[in-house]
């Protein structure tokens, strides 16, 4: 039953009692030529109408009961949603249309820094640096039509703090006539986001800077190498025909003299070679140029060659084939030249003993090219790093040791390309083992 049909009700009963005790009142004052017939009819008369207000009076108790319980149901309604707004995570304001704080919950206050009732009654704008207050203002006028800003990005100024960066979503709340009364807004601190992004923006510029600077560097590397590599040829080749020379003439001192020339230059040029390459590695613009070869006759040939750099320190250099003929497809040089470093480095670092290659086959068509040695070996947490580019163990300037760092980037590089693996085992002061493991025929891209 509405409120409304319980109040007419009331009326009625209230009406009907108020008639019954007037007629009540008139037939008493006559009561004097009255029939005691009349008299007993005014009693019941009486009796209906208190009748009639006990009734009258106990729907009165139960709809303050009603009132009473619908009153805590809109105090407890009311209560929720001041905690609500009291402890949203974001903070609360509402304000009348023209930006005139009404309310504001803690977060506001916090963001603000300054203690609730001193906000009440303040025009938000004043939270608003100089610069923005025009903005601001406009942004006011349009939520006369607009009913929702989302997000807008504004400095806000934190009392005795300073700016920060804060994110307002504003809502307009309107009447029955949907004229604008005030306003609800939504206030974020965004920022810890904002540099989070302007931290991303750096990141990726300073990326895009380093990839510029690698890419520039590559260049710069192949073109000085190119550059050096001609007249380091012509130096070497005069430096021969020189030699010729004074071989004929037997000139001993002369003789030194032009074959440290030639040694210090061949030196050169293989550092030169070596930086071309890798630089051609890193571009991706080396290509293998298979070939079927036996990788036997490789073996022995490339072992040969290197055999007085052995002799010279006095370390026995061996080698052991699976079998006298190996027929492999791969890029002939370029496999030479990962033996080339391989079997270098071993006599390089090696003082004493002996340096070995071995050659297997192994299943699936694969096979493993073995160097070990039993130089000064390879601490374990530098065996991982031998493999990165310019890389050396001993980094000193007075190292004893020549070479640029990038002879087992290169090799790795290589046999990448070759699809195969390298890995190396070695202990302190024991000696070390390279092993490089590939498919015994690569097929062409
Ligand atoms: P480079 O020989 O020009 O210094 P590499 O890339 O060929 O450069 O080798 C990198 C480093 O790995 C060497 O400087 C050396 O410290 C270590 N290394 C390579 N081979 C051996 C080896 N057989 N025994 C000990 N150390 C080695």
């Amino acid at each position: 039953m509405k409120a409304t049909d319980n109040d007419d009700i009331l009326i009625e009963h209230i009406k009907a009692v108020h008639q019954w005790t007037e007629k009540l009142y008139q037939n008493t004052t006559e009561v004097r030529t009255l029939e005691p017939q009349l008299v007993l009819q005014c009693l019941e008369e009486l009796s209906t109408a208190l009748e009639e207000l006990y009734i009258a009076e106990e729907e009165v108790r139960l709809q303050n009961e009603e009132l009473i319980v619908a009153r805590q149901a809109i105090e407890a309604e009311r209560q929720r949603y001041r905690e609500l707004f009291e402890f949203a995570p974001d903070g609360y304001l509402v304000t009348d249309i023209y930006g005139l704080i009404q309310e504001a919950n803690r977060v506001a206050s916090q963001l603000l820094n300054i203690e609730q009732r001193f906000l009440i009654g303040k025009p938000l704008i004043n939270a608003v640096p100089e610069e923005h207050r025009r903005a601001f203002r406009a942004m006011l006028i349009q939520l006369h039509t607009v009913n929702r800003v989302e997000e807008w990005e504004i400095s806000l100024s934190r009392r005795r703090v300073g700016l920060f960066d804060a994110a307002l979503t504003v809502e307009t709340v309107r009447d029955v006539n949907k004229q604008a009364i005030a306003l609800r807004w939504m206030l974020r601190d965004i920022t810890s986001r904002k540099q989070a992004e302007a931290q991303l923006r750096q990141v990726q510029l300073e990326n895009l800077q380093l990839i510029e600077a690698d890419r520039l560097k590559s260049q710069f590397m192949a073109t000085v190498s190119h550059e050096l590599r001609t007249p380091m040829n012509a130096i070497l080749g005069f430096s021969e025909l020189l030699l010729r020379g004074f071989q004929r003439e037997r000139n001993a001192q002369q003789i030194n003299m032009i074959e440290r020339i030639l040694n210090n230059g061949k030196q050169l040029l293989m550092m030169i070679e070596e930086i071309l390459d890798f630089s051609k590695l890193k571009a991706n613009r080396l290509e293998l140029r298979l070939d079927a070869f036996d990788l036997a006759e490789l073996a022995t040939t490339t072992t040969e060659e290197l055999r007085s750099l052995a002799e010279q320190k006095a370390i026995d250099l061996q080698v052991h084939l699976a079998k006298s003929n190996i027929p492999v497809v791969n890029d002939r040089m370029r496999l030479r030249q990962v033996l080339v470093n391989l079997i270098s480095n071993a006599i390089k670092f090696t003082e004493t003993g002996s340096v070995t290659l071995e050659i297997w086959e192994l299943p699936e068509g694969r096979l493993a090219i073995i160097v070990s040695d039993t130089g000064i070996g390879i601490d374990l947490a530098d065996q991982s790093r031998i493999f990165q580019e310019f890389w050396q163990v001993d980094q000193t300037s007075t190292r004893k040791n020549n070479g640029t760092g990038l002879g087992l980037a290169i090799a790795n590089a290589l046999v990448q390309l070759m699809h195969g693996t390298i890995s190396v085992e070695s202990q302190l002061e024991a000696g070390s083992t390279f092993r490089v493991e590939l498919p015994r025929r690569i097929l062409p891209h």
